[in-house]
């Protein structure tokens, strides 16, 4: 059984059209539209090609999104790489059918060599070239050709449809329609944790959830890509990531429901969590306290060890993850920090719902981006930390700013109690780091 979560009343301005402000409430949210300083989606292919060891990632694009992949993920190759880039160059639609032909000259390649690819994406990008090639009709036919051996799927990673973290989005919401049946209609509830977490974070999870009495548990993305979870009206989903809108959408499409909790982050955040799921499963409220009572005080303690440093420091957030909400809320609710203004690139309000609760009243939100006159606020406001993508850090580094890349913030396990007191210290590293430079 699911419950809601009563989302707190906002203040709406839209900057783009000089809209006075919308509704009333807590806290104040402005829509902003304008330059933008952010990833595009190909980046998710960092943190997914580690998650899903059977899955191949092949790029359609250009040398410049060849150049993103390998400075952002090559340091990171130790084996054999599972993801590469089919650079398709400057053509006229007359060249369009060649370009198909050399694409499935590049497959028929790699799965040839690559005998243990189960799963292969093709990610689309900006180039016009590549828009003019019908990907999803690509990957149907090429998934036709190599069947059973191999899924062929697609989904986009272009920066004109896509920032940073919608890449994994596109790319689970993607899996969503080629995920089985359950084998009969009326079975029991199952849950479906969604979003890709570190082996270790899933782990952990899962050994909660069982001593909690739940053995049904299934993760969206697993292990291996190949192994997919049931889809379908028994099918009781929970959000482990924020940024997850179509992902959603195609779950409720197959009749699963949403379990409304905030992100599971830090001690309460994570607490709020593994609560939402018990009560849909009708868990007693004392084997819930009895199971969470170690591991969250562990978090606390852990936190506690770093609020001393980070209570009453003022941090700005850059839109740039969309984990934006769920890090104001551990920072100002749990470490005590002020917050000066939270920049998101998209706020799902009703996925955010708790978190958004939890957000001191007052918080300054603002939804998109106008980098310019965001920069202008930032300076104004003299944060003590500044949460930025890579491009903002350096030149506001070289002002005086101290700043954290939210890059790290995705890259890093960080979900659930035991991660708690590492995520605190990516916040408080920084600003110790400044004051030994200052001493
Ligand atoms: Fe490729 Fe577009 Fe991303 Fe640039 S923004 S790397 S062209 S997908």
């Amino acid at each position: 059984m699911s419950r809601s979560t009563v989302l707190p009343p906002l203040v709406a301005q839209d900057a783009a059209t000089g809209g006075g402000p919308r509704g009333c409430g807590d806290l104040s949210l402005r829509i902003e539209r304008g330059p933008r300083e952010v990833f595009c989606g190909l980046t998710g292919i960092v943190w997914l090609h580690r998650k899903m060891q059977d899955a191949f990632f092949l790029v359609v694009g250009s040398r410049t999104c060849a150049h993103l992949i390998q400075s952002a993920a090559g340091v990171m190759i130790f084996a054999e790489p599972r993801f590469a880039t089919a650079i398709i160059d400057e053509r006229d639609l007359a060249g369009i059918a060649d370009a198909h032909a050399e694409l499935d000259r590049v497959v028929t390649q790699l799965l040839t060599r690559r005998p243990e690819i189960r799963t292969l994406f093709l990610v689309g990008s900006c180039p016009s070239e590549v828009i003019k090639l019908d990907l999803s009709r690509a990957a149907a036919r090429l998934s036709h050709q190599f069947m059973p051996s191999v899924r062929v799927l697609s989904y986009s990673g272009s920066g004109i449809e896509t920032t940073f973290t919608q890449g994994e989005d596109a790319c689970l919401a993607a899996l969503v329609p080629t995920a089985p049946m359950p084998e009969t209609v009326d079975t029991e509830p199952e849950l479906l944790v969604v979003g890709a977490l570190a082996d270790i974070v899933e782990d952990q999870f899962r050994r909660l959830l069982k001593d909690m009495g739940l053995e049904r548990v299934q993760f969206l993305p697993a292990r291996r890509a190949i192994d997919l979870p049931r889809l379908g009206p028994q099918t009781r989903y929970v959000l482990a990531q924020p940024f997850l809108t179509d992902t959603a959408r195609a779950l409720d499409n197959r009749g699963a429901q949403r379990i409304p909790a905030p992100m599971p982050l830090g001690a309460e955040g994570t607490t709020g969590w593994f609560e939402a799921i018990a009560r849909t499963f009708s868990i007693a409220p004392e084997r819930v306290q009895a199971v969470l009572a170690a591991p969250r005080a562990r978090a606390q303690a852990a936190l506690a060890r770093h609020r001393e440093s980070l209570q009453g420091k003022r941090v700005f957030f850059f839109p740039d993850s969309q984990l934006e909400v769920p890090l104001a809320r551990l920072l100002a609710q749990e470490l005590g920090m002020v917050l000066t203004e939270v920049g998101t690139p998209y706020l799902h309000r009703e996925h955010l719902a708790a978190d958004l609760a939890a957000l001191p009243a007052g918080t300054t939100l603002v939804e998109g981006q106008h980098v310019d006159q965001q920069l202008d606020r930032c300076r104004a406001a003299a944060p003590d930390l500044v949460v930025c993508g890579l491009g903002l850090a350096n030149p506001l580094e070289a002002e005086g700013y101290t700043t954290k890349w939210a890059i790290e913030l995705v890259f890093s396990p960080i979900h659930g109690y035991e991660q708690a007191g590492d995520l605190a210290e990516l916040f408080a590293r920084p600003l110790r780091r400044r004051q030994l430079l200052a001493a």
